[in-house]
């Protein structure tokens, strides 16, 4: 059984993130999206809204779970005894943070192995930052987000 985390903070879940848990579905026995707590990073959702979310975006697949994570990738891993981890790379200004990420988990738990799948590329361009942005400035999200999730983005911006 070969299970695979796709850690991220999914704020939100975009189309991207989507298009890449279907392309791992049908690869590994099991995906498992780790949405992070992501304190840090000062998300526009709450860490209990990006679960959600993703779980009800993802519920069509049967071998797609999501879960919550705060803490290091690596003991994440080691809990849920797998050693594979699915990043996305879209254009060439991803790399150098995925291979900084992916070294230096691999100097903590050395047979972690990170597992790398571009999107469609139609998605080649998308980041949740861009689609919290274009929600800003009054843009429509339906090229980028499901519709669950650009209601949920509206509602958002409205509260705020
Ligand atoms: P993080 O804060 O960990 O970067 P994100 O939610 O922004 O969390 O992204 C999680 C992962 O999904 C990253 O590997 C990122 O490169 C990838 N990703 C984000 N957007 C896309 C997209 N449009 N297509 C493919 N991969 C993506």
């Amino acid at each position: 059984m070969r299970t695979i985390l796709y850690p991220g903070t999914f704020d939100p879940l975009t189309r991207g993130h989507e298009d890449l848990v279907k392309r791992a579905a049908g690869i590994f026995d099991r995906v498992l999206v780790a949405v992070a707590a992501s304190a840090g990073k000062n998300p526009l959702f709450s860490f209990a809204e990006r679960i959600a979310m993703a779980e009800t975006v993802l519920s069509a697949y049967s071998n797609v779970e999501v879960i919550g994570f705060n803490g290091l990738l690596v003991d994440l891993a080691r809990q849920r005894g797998t050693r594979l981890v699915l990043r996305g790379l879209r254009a060439a200004s991803d790399f150098e943070y995925e291979f900084q990420l992916a070294g230096m988990n691999r100097v903590m738990l050395p047979d972690l192995e990170t597992v790398f799948l571009m999107p469609d590329m139609h998605y080649q361009f998308l980041s949740a930052t861009m689609v919290r942005e274009i929600a800003r400035l009054g843009g429509s999200l339906d090229a980028f987000v499901s519709p669950l999730i650009a209601a949920r983005v509206l509602a958002k911006l409205q509260a705020n």
